[in-house]
């Protein structure tokens, strides 16, 4: 439930009815925007007195949410969520480029890579240590040791960090080496790992589960916000259809709804989307097109021989040609780099 505030309501009034209202164990989200501030309520809806904050005179309205998440919802939160990654933003000003090799290899691979995607406007760089394989027979990253050379990285070139975490122990690795956690999109629902992500407080990129419905993912969401992550990004990295033409189908409305639905920024993977590396720039310029925050893009030097998703992975002229390409886009968008 939202309580829309009265303009001119006074911060003592304002205050006094937050602390009420928790008070009776429910938590309130304040969020206050240049026409209206409102007040979202979460928890258990029974313990509090209705009509007494009907009457409230500095409540203009009540409007009930009837969606299961509600930190996450646009209705509690109506401005567009931006936040920082290390010295990047994410939100409706900027394109942030997420880029770099499906899994960290090794040291050198790793920082030729991220001199390569810095020079083509990345921002931050991405690099699996804990690799989701399908077989356990493939190889399955190089775990803290990877993620130290995402910190070196990091420090030589100044990019931020993303590395996807599968356990709770990975979590506790990456949170001191990395600036941003990802969720796989086989993790979307384990919600013990996204409660650990959320108690982070730290960044976190949110893919969509391989047969998730925009609603799940949304509560996913929510799962990571409500244990104490607010910065929380979605990213569309398509879902499992009856196609075989492509490694998945890229749901491109699914940004239409989350702009819709949730305040929270959303970034499109076409790599892991099509698995294939010549439909990685149309679909970027579709999805910068469709409101896209961002975009993870996967970058290889030598995509022949990566030792996971060589095939849809760009080598760095590919990457500068798709970057230069994609710039008319980005700036039709009305946003700028990272
Ligand atoms: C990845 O980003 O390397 C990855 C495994 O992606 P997804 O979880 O979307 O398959
Ligand atoms: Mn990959």
């Amino acid at each position: 439930m939202i309580l829309v505030i009265k303009p001119q309501t006074t911060e003592a009034a304002l205050e006094h009815m937050i602390q009420e209202i928790e008070h009776t164990g429910l938590h309130t989200h304040l969020s206050k925007g240049e026409e209206v501030t409102i007040v979202g309520l979460v928890g258990d809806k029974t313990k509090i007195d209705l009509t007494a904050i009907e009457a409230n005179p500095i409540v203009e309205k009540i409007i009930p949410v009837t969606e299961s998440y509600k930190l996450a919802n646009k209705k509690f939160h109506p401005e567009p969520t931006t936040f920082a990654v290390k010295d990047t933003l994410i939100g409706p000003d900027t394109m942030t480029i997420m880029s770099g090799p499906c899994a960290v290899e090794s040291e050198e691979q790793l920082l030729c890579i991220a001199r390569a995607v810095k020079a083509q406007g990345a921002t931050i760089l991405r690099g699996g240590a804990y690799k989701p394989r399908t077989s356990p027979y493939s190889f399955q990253g190089l775990e803290e040791e990877g993620l130290r050379y995402m910190k070196a990285a990091s420090q030589e070139t100044g990019l931020a960090t993303i590395c996807e975490v599968t356990s709770a122990h990975a979590v506790e690795s990456a949170y001191k080496y990395v600036d941003m956690l990802q969720i796989g999109a086989r993790n979307m629902q384990n919600f013990e790992l996204l409660k650990e992500v959320g108690k982070t407080g730290m960044p976190v990129l949110l893919k969509r589960g391989l047969s998730a419905t925009i609603d799940e993912w949304l509560n996913a969401a929510e799962y990571i916000m409500s244990s104490g992550s607010s910065k929380v990004a979605l990213c569309e990295r398509g879902i499992r259809t009856y196609e075989t033409a492509t490694r998945n189908t890229l749901d491109l409305s699914a940004v239409c709804v989350l702009k819709e639905r949730t305040h929270l920024p959303v970034i499109v993977d076409p790599s892991h989307a099509t698995g294939v590396r010549a439909f990685v720039e149309p679909l970027s310029a579709a999805a910068i097109a469709c409101g896209a925050d961002g975009l993870m893009i996967e970058v290889h030097n030598d995509p022949a021989h990566a030792l996971s998703d060589g095939p849809q992975s760009l080598d760095f002229d590919q990457f500068a040609s798709v970057m230069e390409h994609l710039k008319p886009y980005i700036a039709l968008s009305g946003r700028t780099l990272g």
